[in-house]
C-alpha cells in the first residue's frame, strides 16, 4: 500500500534498524522503545488491523518470529511480552498490523 509507513519500511523507502526478514515477515526495532528491547514483527503483506487478518499461519508466524528473535537477543528466558493493538481504543497508531515484542525489564500488568 503506497501511503503506508510500514509498507515503505519494508520497501526500504524509509530507513529502520532491521533485525530479520524472510518471504513473509519483517522485523525491526521500534523507533520509540518502551523497554530495553522493543521490536516489531510485521507481515510483508499489507493488512490494516487484526480485524482484517484471516491467515492463521501468517499470524502464528509473527508470534514465532518474535520468540526466535527474543531468544537470539538473549532475553527470552527472563521473559518478555508480545502484544498487538487494534484500532483506536486498542492504541493502534500505524494501520499495518504489527506485533510488539518488549523485554529486558520487569513489565507491569496491565500495561498503561
Ligand atoms: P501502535 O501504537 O500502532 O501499536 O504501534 C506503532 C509503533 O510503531 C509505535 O511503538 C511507534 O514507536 C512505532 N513507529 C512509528 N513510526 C515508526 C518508524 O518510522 N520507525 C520505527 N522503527 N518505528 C515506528
Ligand atoms: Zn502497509
Amino acid at each position: 500500500m503506497s501511503d503506508c509507513l510500514f509498507c515503505k519500511i519494508i520497501a526500504g523507502e524509509i530507513p529502520c534498524e532491521k533485525i530479520y526478514e524472510d518471504a513473509d515477515v519483517f522485523a525491526f526495532h521500534d523507533i520509540d522503545a518502551k523497554a530495553p528491547y522493543h521490536f516489531l514483527v510485521i507481515p510483508k503483506k499489507h493488512i490494516a488491523t487484526l480485524n482484517d487478518a484471516h491467515d492463521a499461519t501468517l499470524l502464528g508466524k509473527l508470534i514465532l518470529t518474535a520468540s526466535k528473535i527474543a531468544k537470539q537477543l538473549g532475553f527470552a528466558q527472563d521473559g518478555y511480552r508480545v502484544a498487538m493493538n487494534c484500532n483506536e481504543r486498542g492504541g493502534q497508531t500505524v494501520y499495518h498490523i504489527h506485533l510488539h515484542c518488549l523485554g529486558g525489564r520487569d513489565l507491569n500488568w496491565p500495561p498503561g
